[in-house]
C-alpha cells in the first residue's frame, strides 16, 4: 500500500539455512519479530515496527518424490522456497503443463505467505494443492513438517493467520501433470465470471495458457494486478473478507442480498468483487457436484460452522459507499473499479487507510448489523 513507518532492524534471508539461522536468533532475542514476504498483504502503522523484520528472499523450486498424496492422477510434487514469488510459480506451472494453480494467476506476494491466508481466487484455493510446509516454530526454534490439515486452512485463514508464530520455510505442493496431446488443460472452471469471460460453461476445462491470460486480464480490469500505471492497483487487494453469518441472522437481511449457504464438506466459493452475483449462485450448485477432496474442506466447515457467506462488496455498495469514495483530505480512497479495495492515491498515510477502512466498517455495520473484518495483516494498527 506504500504506507507505514520504518523497521527498527531489517534483515534479508537469501538461503534456507540463512532464514532458519536468522529466525532462530531473532525469536530467541527480546525484539518483536515480523516476517515479510512481498509485503502485499501487510499494512504497517506510520510509527513503523519497533523490532526485527525478516525479509524472506529465499529462492528455488525443486521436484521431489514420495510422501503422502492428495490423490490427483499424474501428480507432480514440488518443494518451493518461501521467498519465491507466487505468480512466478504459477507461470512456471503453466509452462510445464502442471494444472492446479492456474486460476491463482496474478496474486502478488511470496509462496511462503500463501498458506497464511490460504490464498484463493476465481474458484481455486491453495488448500486444494498444498501438501505440507516446513515450519520453523518460534516457540521451540525447531523446524517441523506441518501437513495442510494441521494448518487448519479455511476461507482466507489458517492457524498462521490466527496467531501461530513462526516461519514457513518451504512449501510442498502437488499439481497434476497434463499428458494431453495438444494444449494442456486446466482444472474444471469453478467460477461463473471466469467461465463467462471464456464463453464456456462452469465445469469446462480450457488450456492452461488461455485460463491464465483470462484471469490476468479479469484481474487487471479490477486493478487487482500490480501495475505501475494503474493507481487502483496500489492496494492490499480485497480489504475485507466476505463475512460469514448464521443462517438465522441471514433471514433478517434484505431478500435481494446475494448469499451463499455454506455446507460442510463443500469447497469454498470465492464471492465476486463486482456485479456478477447471480452467476455465482449457480456456481454454488455446480461446485457442490464437483469432485473435491472432502478432507481438505472439513477444517473450514468446522472453523466456520454452518452459516451463510455474504458479499462484502455488495454490503459496502449498498451501505452507500461509491467507487472512488474518499474521506475529505485523505490520500486513501476506495478503488475506482470496485468497492472492496482501499487504494493509496499518492501520499496516503497508514492512518488514512485505517480511517477509511473504519468508516466503511461503520457504514456497513450501521446499515446491516454486519461487522466486516480486514483481510490484510495490520501491524500496529487497529480498526
Ligand atoms: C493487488 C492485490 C491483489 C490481491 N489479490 C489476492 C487474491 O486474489 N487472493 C488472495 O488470497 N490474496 C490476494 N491478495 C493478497 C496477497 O497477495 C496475498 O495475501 C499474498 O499471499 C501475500 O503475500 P506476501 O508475500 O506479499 O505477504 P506479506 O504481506 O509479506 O505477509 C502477509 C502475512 O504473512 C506473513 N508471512 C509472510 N511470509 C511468511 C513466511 N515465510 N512464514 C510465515 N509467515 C509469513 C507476514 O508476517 C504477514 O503476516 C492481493 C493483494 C494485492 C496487493
Amino acid at each position: 500500500m506504500r504506507v507505514g513507518g520504518l523497521a527498527q532492524h531489517l534483515v534479508a534471508a537469501r538461503s534456507e539455512d540463512e532464514l532458519v539461522a536468522i529466525a532462530r536468533d531473532a525469536y530467541a532475542g527480546d525484539d518483536d519479530v515480523l516476517l515479510l514476504g512481498g509485503g502485499s498483504n501487510t499494512i504497517v502503522s506510520d510509527d513503523g515496527f519497533d523490532g526485527t523484520v525478516i525479509q524472506v528472499a529465499t529462492r528455488g523450486v525443486e521436484r521431489i518424490e514420495g510422501g503422502e498424496r492428495i490423490g490427483r492422477p499424474d501428480a507432480v510434487r514440488l518443494r518451493v522456497q518461501a521467498g519465491e514469488p507466487w505468480d512466478g510459480l504459477v507461470a512456471l506451472a503453466v509452462r510445464n503443463r502442471w494444472a492446479g494453480i492456474e486460476a491463482l494467476s496474478g496474486i502478488p506476494g511470496s509462496v511462503g505467505a500463501a498458506p497464511v491466508q490460504n490464498i484463493g481466487a476465481y474458484g481455486q484455493e491453495l488448500s486444494s494443492v498444498l501438501v505440507a510446509v516446513d515450519f520453523l516454530d518460534a516457540a521451540t526454534g525447531d523446524v517441523r513438517r506441518m501437513t495442510a490439515a494441521e494448518l487448519e486452512l479455511g476461507y482466507r485463514t489458517s492457524l498462521l493467520k490466527r496467531g501461530l508464530q513462526g516461519v514457513v520455510v518451504a512449501v510442498e505442493l502437488e499439481l497434476a501433470q497434463r499428458q494431453d496431446v495438444g494444449a494442456a488443460l486446466s482444472e474444471p472452471i469453478a467460477y461463473g465470471q471466469l467461465a463467462n469471460a471464456l464463453a464456456v460453461d462452469v465445469g469446462t476445462k480450457v488450456s492452461l495458457g488461455e485460463l491464465r491470460r483470462t484471469v490476468l486480464s479479469l484481474r487487471a480490469s479490477k486493478g487487482m494486478v500490480l501495475d505501475p500505471d494503474d493507481p487502483d492497483s496500489v492496494s492490499a487487494g480485497s480489504f475485507f473478507t466476505n463475512p460469514i453469518v448464521s443462517t438465522q441472522f441471514a433471514h433478517t437481511l434484505p431478500a435481494d442480498m446475494p448469499r451463499w449457504p455454506l455446507v460442510p464438506d463443500e469447497p469454498d466459493l470465492v464471492a465476486p468483487l463486482d456485479a456478477a452475483f447471480a452467476e455465482e449462485s449457480v456456481a454454488v450448485g455446480l461446485l457442490a457436484e464437483a469432485a473435491v477432496d472432502r478432507e481438505r474442506h472439513r477444517a473450514q466447515a468446522e472453523s466456520t460452522g454452518p452459516g451463510v457467506k455474504l458479499s462484502a462488496a455488495w454490503l459496502i455498495e449498498h451501505s452507500g459507499i461509491r467507487r472512488g469514495f474518499a474521506l475529505p483530505g485523505s490520500g486513501a480512497a476506495i478503488s475506482s473499479k470496485h468497492t472492496l479495495a482501499i487504494t493509496n492515491r499518492g501520499g496516503a498515510s497508514a492512518l488514512d487507510v485505517a480511517q477509511l477502512a473504519s468508516y466503511v466498517q461503520g457504514r456497513v455495520q450501521a446499515e446491516f448489523g454486519v461487522l466486516l473484518r480486514p483481510e490484510p495483516v495490520l501491524v500496529g494498527l487497529e480498526l
